[in-house]
């Protein structure tokens, strides 16, 4: 078998599925595992992106798994590493980019690396060091009232800062337009200026893709998934529109939702509009232990109505509300009573014949797939940017499953998605 080219760590499930999407259409085959395999790789493939679900951990833990993903991706052969994160640097001063980046170069003994979570395609750009999210600010972007990790500061530098010992520097876009040489050049000179970790300016693709030959040489990338486009080329293999074919989808469809993002309440909004049914979990009701009453219930009203469509089951819920919930239970065990209940719904909709799967929110599809018993998720097409069909294989014939993550996709995107696989 050959040796693997390039392993990737992914501190989410949708964030893993995202940069696996854009492997797959620059021309690597891919595969994505959910944590690290016990086993080694069986698959002929270029790419393995190892799936965790670390972004919220204590930074300890999130340390302590992606080095051991690191030492899995390294004993498959794994040429370079790529540490992936959010497009929106989704953090807090604790972490966990910084410290996962940190211990990421000390175990692969480099003194410099890059960070950038540039992703033109989903509108996150980023110019001098700021991070932009469509038109605004990522601080203005509805970011700043994420559940779990607010972003309050669109200067990656020094949101980076905070979370680094090493020093933070910007390669910025003036040196970015002007290709490999300049972007090799300007590495060499942050390094001798003792600066670790460089973010990236990239407005376009096209940064993305002249960037890509520069970093060639770099063990350690980390960045979002845009970086990505412009890898596989350096590893002989050229770009390919050509989606990976997945088994013909069959069985009941789905949506389950536990993202409050912004983009994913237009798509609770936009699916409740269209006259399909729908219903929402009430954090609160899922206090002193009544949350398996609460998911019999669920599935209860959900299992009649599947034979007639896509039925969504959503805790997505405005900031205000949000605010409210946490205040009453605390922002982590609120995240965590809704994620158990969500994935226990899907679980329970699998068991009733869903095998069209859709899950909004990036820690919400981490519960869903651990729920599920997925190990190994295969790539299929995309529905969005960043957000492709994937099949994992069951031991009932295998569930077709989207992990979207919250700001992602248009606002038809829960009606829209089943589409894309008939
Ligand atoms: P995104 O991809 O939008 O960041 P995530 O699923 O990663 O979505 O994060 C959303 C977090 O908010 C999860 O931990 C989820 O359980 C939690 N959550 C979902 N609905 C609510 C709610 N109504 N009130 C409080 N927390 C919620």
């Amino acid at each position: 078998m050959n040796a693997l080219k390039l392993g990737c760590i992914a501190d989410d499930f949708t964030g893993a599925t995202d940069l696996a999407n854009n492997l797959v259409r620059a021309g690597m085959r891919v595969v994505q595992t959910i944590g690290v395999p016990a086993a080694p790789l069986a698959a002929e493939v270029d790419a393995v992106v190892v799936a965790l679900k670390s972004r919220t951990l204590p930074a300890a833990e999130a340390i302590d798994q992606s080095l051991q993903a690191l030492t899995w991706l390294q004993a498959q052969g794994a040429q370079q590493i790529y540490f992936k994160y959010c497009s929106t640097f989704d953090s807090t001063p604790e972490g966990n980019i910084g410290p996962v980046t940190e211990a990421l170069m000390d175990a692969l003994h480099t003194d410099f690396t890059i960070a950038t979570p540039a992703f033109p395609d989903n509108g996150r750009t980023v110019f001098k060091g700021y991070l932009f999210a469509g038109h605004v600010l990522l601080n203005e972007s509805g970011m700043q009232n994420h559940p779990l990790t607010p972003m309050t500061d669109a200067n990656l530098v020094r949101v980076m800062q905070a979370q680094t010992k090493r020093q933070v520097g910007l390669i910025d876009h003036k040196t970015v337009a002007l290709g490999e040489a300049a972007i090799r050049e300007r590495i060499q000179t942050l390094r001798a200026d003792g600066v670790g970790v460089a973010i990236v300016d990239a407005t376009s693709n096209d940064d993305l893709l002249r960037m890509g030959p520069a970093f060639k040489d770099l063990p350690l990338l980390t960045a979002g998934s845009g970086v990505a486009i412009g890898l596989p080329a350096n590893f002989g293999l050229q770009p390919s529109l050509q989606a990976s074919q997945l088994p013909p989808a069959r069985g009941l469809q789905a949506v389950v939702s536990g993202s409050c993002s912004v983009a994913t309440n237009g798509q609770v909004a936009h699916f409740k509009a269209l006259g399909r049914p729908a219903l929402a979990i009430n954090p609160a009701s899922l206090m002193h232990g009544h949350s398996d009453a609460v998911v019999q219930q669920v599935l209860a009203w959900a299992t009649p109505l599947l034979q007639d469509g896509p039925v969504l089951v959503y805790s997505t819920a405005e900031p205000e509300a949000v605010k409210q919930v946490q205040a009453q239970l605390g922002v982590a065990e609120a995240g965590a009573l809704v994620e158990h209940a969500l994935a226990a719904v899907a679980r329970g909709l699998v068991q009733a014949g869903v095998q069209q799967l859709v899950v909004a929110g990036g820690e919400t599809s981490g519960a869903c797939v651990q729920a599920l018993g997925i190990a190994q998720l295969q790539i299929g097409p995309q529905i969005d940017p960043g957000v492709p069909w994937c099949f994992a294989p069951t031991s009932t014939g295998g569930v077709h499953i989207a992990l979207k993550s919250g700001n992602f996709g248009t606002a038809d995107f829960f009606s829209k998605a089943f589409t894309v696989l008939t």
